[in-house]
């Protein structure tokens, strides 16, 4: 039997109970064991007794997962909580590249590099209590993705721990590289289903000059869905383009309200970075362009204003738990031409289910969060949520759309899959899983419905 001594491991109630659940707030259930490794080693040993013992695993950074696929659904699992493995190993200023551990917080990173006039684009809101191995296991996006694209943008090389225990390295040191299938890529988005992430090599970029924060009130939410047309098809690529409802702006007033004084139908935060010579012209068209659709563009002053409108999206997601029990949280994305019409699909949809529906989200690159609140997740209200999901992810769809731009696919949309991915590609993902994880035991349940 596989020695697990000096491995940080619990199995008393207390801890299990954390561990069996993630921002999805779906239930799933307490898992047997929770090891905290400190290395790769040990990682690979508690992977080996898990096979002695019949195990499964479940590998989680921070739980902020929206989808379930953080949390275990079998008793019989040991969940291997990175979150010990958080040392930012290697900072190399000079190939623009940093190497971390997979538990390192995003936002915590982001300020060690700000020091050094560096920056690493993907800045999911949730930057400040997620992983970065998270992040890779889920290829998490952010507000800036619109003009830097997302993680598995800046992933160089990763190494990771096979469901047997062995210790595989796939990438490198190079930006670029074409040997052999791109193992790396396949293994990032892949929710912790084929193997747990150790080390992460990292692109990084040299700040910009300077940004220009705009913060957009429209009193009808058309005028700001056609903003979103018009700035995206003028020749700037602006580094966020944010979009809020009416709700949402409700919600944040209520829960933090020195935030946003006035009551306008939707907003939007656009931001501009570059040399400044440039981004001051840029931010006058956009302005201009806001004018043009009865927008009114107020410019963040200072970096103090910028954080303020920061801190305000960010804190939509909590503010909406305050309104109902329950909220599902969505995360389609259209093409970024057709937002006004899923914006008016949803409000059909929200109308015909009697069912507030809000959205928020990163409309820069067509991907909205759609916000659905119900009393509970029971009875009726079940049967609603499912039509009013089934619903969402058609109209997605019929505008040629995902059904996930960022949060993956977890246990909550696992359903909805084929929806989207054609039965024969369903057969041949369970077919790679299979040559990872012929057992099964990496994160069961997860991505294909059981
Ligand atoms: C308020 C809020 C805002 C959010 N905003 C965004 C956003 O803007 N953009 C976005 O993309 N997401 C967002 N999310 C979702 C979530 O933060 C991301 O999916 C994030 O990448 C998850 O990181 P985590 O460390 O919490 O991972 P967890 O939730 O712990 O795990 C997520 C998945 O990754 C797997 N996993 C974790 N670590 C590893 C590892 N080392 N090796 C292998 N598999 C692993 C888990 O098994 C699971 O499948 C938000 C969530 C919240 C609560």
């Amino acid at each position: 039997m596989t020695d697990l001594s000096n491995i940080d491991i619990s199995d008393n109630r207390e801890d299990l109970i954390c561990y069996g659940f993630d921002s999805s707030f779906v239930l799933g259930v307490n898992p047997a064991l929770v090891a905290w490794p400190r290395s790769v080693e040990e990682i690979s040993r508690l992977l080996k007794y898990a096979l002695e013992k019949d195990m499964s695993i479940v590998p989680r950074g921070a739980g902020t997962a929206m989808t379930g696929a953080a949390m275990p659904l079998r008793s019989n699992t040991m969940v291997i909580s990175l979150e010990k493995m958080r040392k930012l190993l290697d900072i190399n200023t000079k190939n623009m590249s940093v190497l971390v551990e997979p538990g390192i917080l995003n936002g915590t990173l982001q300020k060690e590099l700000f020091c050094l006039n560096f920056f690493y684009p993907p800045d999911p809101s949730s930057l400040n209590f997620c992983t970065l191995g998270g992040n890779v296991a889920t290829n998490a996006g952010g507000p800036r993705a619109v003009k830097y694209g997302v993680t598995r943008d800046y992933v160089m090389e990763l190494e990771a721990v096979l469901v047997d225990g062995t210790i595989i390295r796939c990438g490198g040191k190079t930006h670029k590289r074409v040997v052999g299938y791109d193992i790396k890529n396949l293994l990032i988005g892949s929710e912790g289903t084929l193997a747990i992430v150790t080390k992460i090599r990292l692109k990084i970029l040299p700040l910009p000059e300077d940004v220009v924060t705009l913060l957009v009130s429209f009193q009808d939410t058309a005028d700001a869905a056609a903003t979103i047309n018009k700035v995206l098809s003028s020749n700037i690529i602006p580094r966020t383009l944010e979009f809020i409802d009416k709700g949402c702006i409700k919600a944040v007033q209520s829960y933090k309200p020195n935030l946003i004084t006035e009551a306008p139908s939707a907003l939007l935060i656009i931001e501009i970075d570059g040399n400044i010579p440039t981004i001051k012209r840029e931010a006058e068209r956009v302005v201009a362009i806001c004018n043009q659709f009865k927008g009114n563009a107020v410019l963040a002053a200072d970096v103090y204003s910028r954080e303020l409108i920061w801190d305000t999206r960010r804190s939509i997601s909590p503010a909406l738990y305050n309104l109902k029990k329950c909220k599902t949280n969505e995360d389609i994305v259209v093409p970024r031409d057709r937002i006004p019409e899923i914006l008016l699909d949803i409000s059909k949809i929200s109308e015909e289910n009697n069912t507030d529906i809000l959205c928020f989200g990163h409309a820069g690159d067509g991907n909205i969060h759609v916000n659905i609140l119900t009393d509970s997740r029971e009875g009726q209200d079940k049967e609603k949520l499912e039509r009013i999901l089934k619903r969402l992810f058609e109209a997605t769809l019929k505008l040629g759309g995902s059904i996930s731009g960022e949060h993956g696919i977890g246990v909550t949309k696992a359903p909805f899959l084929s929806m989207e991915i054609p039965d024969r590609q369903i057969t041949l993902m369970k077919e790679i899983k299979r040559v990872f994880d012929p057992q099964d035991r990496l994160n069961p349940g997860k991505i294909f419905q059981v």
